[in-house]
């Protein structure tokens, strides 16, 4: 297939558009020379409020103190039920489709809204008032969803804890929050296999004396272990409460959740976000950056674990009044054709996810994309890591049918929402780069002293001012907050990611700066050595880390994953190091390469290089926090194979 550098905005996306070209600038403009009136506008546009603000923003990130809509009124779960009732009713909220194929039902507003107010209700009849946090550790089906908003709906603070992971995650993560009320299920069914939610919980709350009570949904109907003094059968209590709980009025500034970051860099850090800023920023983000129009079917394959769930599965669409689906299973059960079988099926529109699933089934060949029908589909999303090029074109042709524009999102669990990325209609795409700011956000590259640069330049990416999906708080350590943010380069936010600007405002995400290299004095961004080595047909997927050499300062080495049925031999070795030569010039050239049967990853796939460089450092003592780790098998064989001893 041909890599073409650039694809301008297609006269489809155009015209199936909210903006133009020349809205995105002339809103953007406005947006950044007068915030606040840009903000309040949009917050009247998209959110209903019983009572406006105060002061549109309040920001000093010199103290870390972020503050939107302060004093303004409003209810989250009103927001995406309530108001949409009158017209949406019968209009389907959620399209649940399970493990198993052909287990699939359609939730109206209707039942949304019946089951949200009836949690909410048991909720308080457990106790649960404003401002009391819950954890939330459940399987992909539509009652996490019914948690989250019963939370939202009485002022409750939930904490999701993806539920792949096992006790010691849930354990330090109730403690962290003081959540006194777990709600969890029997049991979860992901890719056919039965995860023991309830066990895990029953092994975590054995540490946590304030948990008083763990509501437990019935998914498989398994017999569980059962402690009547705090146990909860959740659908004996739904049928017992009233279908009407009346929504809890909430500051803009009163908390809505907390959630832990993936952890790839660190121990994860309890991201918490409030009511008004968070609800206007994802839905206006879902809005515009996926051109959702009324009644189509959205899909977002994150997890509700994962702020992409939060804000793009549940908050951001519902607050639209969208049609979203949740996915209970993975992409490759029964078959690695799943994600299509469901694209087809439901005639999904708009499709969003990650990069590490993308390359796992481009991996798979073409045959199993192309025996679906997909000509539902009308865009394309991804988040989560850097899309290598290779893998952009495979999405863009062989998915999209060259007929579906991509949008490259670039965020994090802190900021909320999406910030940089291409919309559809007004801007073109380049394969590899996230692109351009979305309204109100002011990017900008620092060098390592904490100068601004200007124009083409690479560094480190740091926000100029907030915007209301901003984080507000670490919970519980506004200090890590404020180092961890706010104090390496003061006045600004610092992502933590490394990036390039190019001579078109766009900009390329290369990487976590811990990530970017120095081969000889050159400062190499591991993302691109990366995008390099999958573009032979033999790679599947590489990870690139730094090793002390004693002549350039740091080596290159890199994980070569090779596609199914292939085998790394010296040959293949070699052919690659000469790959990376010819594409990045011979400094990026890596010095060791490892073949790896599979990487460490986060359970929300990403490549966890901080382990993949301590075992190129030969370091093994201390491998850190491994704790978020999807397959620690992965990383025991990578040690055996280690090439520095
Ligand atoms: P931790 O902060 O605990 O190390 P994490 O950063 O992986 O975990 P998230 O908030 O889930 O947790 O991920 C945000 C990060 O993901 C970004 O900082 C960036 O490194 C990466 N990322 C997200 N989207 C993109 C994208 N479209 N392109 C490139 N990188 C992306
Ligand atoms: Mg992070």
């Amino acid at each position: 297939m041909e890599l073409k550098p650039f694809y301008p905005v297609s006269d489809k996306a155009k015209a199936h558009s909210y903006l133009s070209e020349h809205d995105y600038k002339q809103m953007y403009q406005q947006s950044i020379e007068r915030p606040d009136e840009f903000w309040a506008e949009q917050a009247n546009t998209f959110i209903d409020w019983y009572q406006p603000w105060e002061q549109v923003s309040k920001v000093d990130y010199h103290q870390a103190q972020i503050q939107w809509f302060a004093g303004a009124k409003l209810n989250v779960s009103y927001n995406c039920i309530d108001r949409h009732l009158p017209e949406r009713a019968s209009q389907t909220a959620i399209i649940f489709e399970g493990d198993e194929p052909g287990n699939s039902h359609h939730v109206s507003y209707q039942e949304l809204s019946d089951q949200v107010n009836k949690f909410a209700n048991v909720l308080k009849s457990r106790g649960v008032k404003k401002g009391d946090r819950v954890c939330i550790y459940m399987p992909m089906i539509v009652e996490v969803g019914y948690a989250m908003l019963a939370c939202a709906r009485i002022g409750a603070v939930h904490s999701v804890v993806f539920g792949g992971f096992s006790t010691e995650s849930i354990k330090t993560r109730i403690l962290d929050a003081d959540c006194q009320v777990v709600i969890t299920a029997d049991q979860g069914m992901r890719g056919g296999k039965v995860i023991p939610l309830k066990d895990n919980v029953d092994a975590a709350v054995a540490d946590c004396p304030n948990v008083h009570s763990v509501i437990v949904v019935e998914r498989t109907g398994a017999d569980v272990n059962w402690n009547p003094a705090i146990d909860v059968h959740y659908e004996q209590a739904m049928a017992q409460a009233d279908s009407f709980c009346e929504p809890e009025i909430m500051d803009a500034e009163d908390p809505l959740f907390i959630l832990y970051t993936s952890g790839s860099t660190g121990k994860p850090k309890g991201v918490l976000h409030t009511c008004g800023g968070y609800i206007l920023y994802a839905s206006m983000t879902h809005k515009y950056v996926f051109d959702y129009r009324d009644g189509e079917i959205y899909w977002c394959t994150a997890d509700a674990g994962w702020i992409t769930g939060h804000s793009y599965i549940f908050y951001g669409p519902l607050a639209n009044g969208a049609t979203t689906l949740v996915f209970e299973g993975v992409p490759t059960y029964p078959d690695a054709s799943r994600f299509w079988q469901v694209i087809e099926e439901h005639k999904v529109n708009v499709f969003y996810t990650a990069p590490t699933a993308i390359r796992a089934l481009m991996g798979l060949g073409d045959e199993l994309v192309n025996k679906q029908d997909l000509s539902s589909l009308r865009l394309l999303g991804t988040v989560g890591e850097p899309i290598n090029p290779e893998a952009w074109h495979w999405y863009y042709e062989v998915v999209g049918k060259n007929n579906c524009p991509i949008v490259d999102t670039w965020w994090q669990t802190e900021t909320g929402g999406v910030l940089i990325t291409t919309l559809p209609g007004s801007s073109g795409m380049k394969p590899g780069a996230a692109g351009l700011p979305f309204f109100g956000i002011k990017p900008a590259i620092l060098d390592a002293d904490g100068n601004e640069l200007e124009g083409e330049c690479r560094g480190r990416l740091v926000l100029t001012g907030s915007w209301p999906g901003q984080m507000r708080t670490v919970y519980g350590d506004q200090q890590r907050f404020y180092e961890t943010y706010f104090s390496q380069y003061p006045g600004y936010y610092f992502a933590g990611d490394g990036a390039k600007r190019d001579k078109d405002g766009y900009y390329w995400i290369i990487g976590r700066i811990d990530d970017v290299l120095n081969v000889s004095g050159h400062r190499l961004g591991t993302a691109e050595i990366e995008s390099a080595l999958v573009l032979h047909p033999k790679v599947s997927e590489a990870a690139v880390v730094g090793y002390p050499h004693d002549i350039k300062g740091q080596g290159v080495y890199a994980y070569v994953t090779l596609m199914k049925g292939e085998q790394g031999d010296a040959g293949l070795d070699s052919e690659l190091k000469d790959l990376v030569a010819k594409e990045l010039g011979s400094f990026s050239k890596p010095d060791l390469l490892q073949w790896s049967p599979s990487l460490p990853k986060t359970r929300s796939g990403k490549i966890m290089r901080r382990i993949l460089r301590k075992i190129a450092e030969n370091e093994l003592d201390n491998l850190g926090d491994t704790s978020t780790l999807a397959d620690p098998g992965a990383v025991d064989e990578l040690i055996e194979n280690r090439l520095i001893r």
